[in-house]
């Protein structure tokens, strides 16, 4: 299994990094994914739940006392000074949780999902970087046929985000997924190879 070596996934929306992940996943790596800690932060009782919740008032809690992460996205999304401030309760917790977990992991491939890796300056947390990239019609046309959003939506989502060529050029590796999820598995293979040359695998 060699040492431990940490990989950080990213991309953007729609590009694939959850298909990428699976694919890691079932060539035997651990994973780990940010979103997911994320949900788990912001539950009740989680570490962010009560500074969320004095920050943002009733109007991001749901009727189950849990927040409402579509109504806190909504409060967001028009400032980006409260953008900010949220992020600035989260992601101190999520990145404790990340560590926590990140040194646990003891021998082997630990993929993690980081969505926000490069936006939140995670480089230094991994020992490599990888983003999965694929073109804006591409991810659009798979981005409808898997949340059913109206183009214009997913179109103001993306151009929200860090442009994926740049993020391309930050990484470290690029696996391009403009082919089918067949291709993919392969790239992701042939990275998973590479990989373990470099940790002993
Ligand atoms: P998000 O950040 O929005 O969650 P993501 O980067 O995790 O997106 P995925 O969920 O992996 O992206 O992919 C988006 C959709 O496109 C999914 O329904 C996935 O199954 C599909 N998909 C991904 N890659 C391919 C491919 N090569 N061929 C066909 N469908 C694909």
């Amino acid at each position: 299994m060699g040492k431990a070596f940490v990989l950080g996934l990213t991309g953007g929306i729609g590009s694939g990094k959850t298909e990428a992940l699976r694919a890691f996943r079932r060539l035997g790596a651990r994973t780990l994914c940010l979103d997911e800690i994320a949900h788990r932060v912001l539950a009740r009782g989680g570490a962010a739940y009560a500074p969320v919740r004095r920050a943002f008032g009733p109007e991001v809690i749901g009727r189950d006392g849990e927040i409402d992460r579509r109504a806190l996205g909504r409060a967001v999304f028009a400032s980006r000074r409260l953008r900010r401030r949220l992020e600035g309760l989260t992601h101190p917790a999520i990145l404790r949780e990340m560590r926590r977990r990140v040194r646990a992991h003891r021998r082997g491939l630990l993929v993690v999902d980081a969505p926000l890796l490069f936006e939140a300056g995670l480089e230094a947390e991994f020992d490599l970087t990888a983003v999965v990239t694929a073109g804006r019609a591409r991810r659009l046309g798979r981005l409808r046929r898997r949340d059913g959003l109206p183009v214009s939506e997913l179109r103001r989502r993306m151009t929200a985000q860090m442009p994926l060529a740049r993020k391309a050029r930050l990484a470290d590796v690029a696996i391009g997924n403009d082919g089918t999820l067949g291709e993919l598995r392969r790239k992701v293979r042939d990275t998973h190879k590479a990989l373990e040359l470099i940790y002993g695998g």
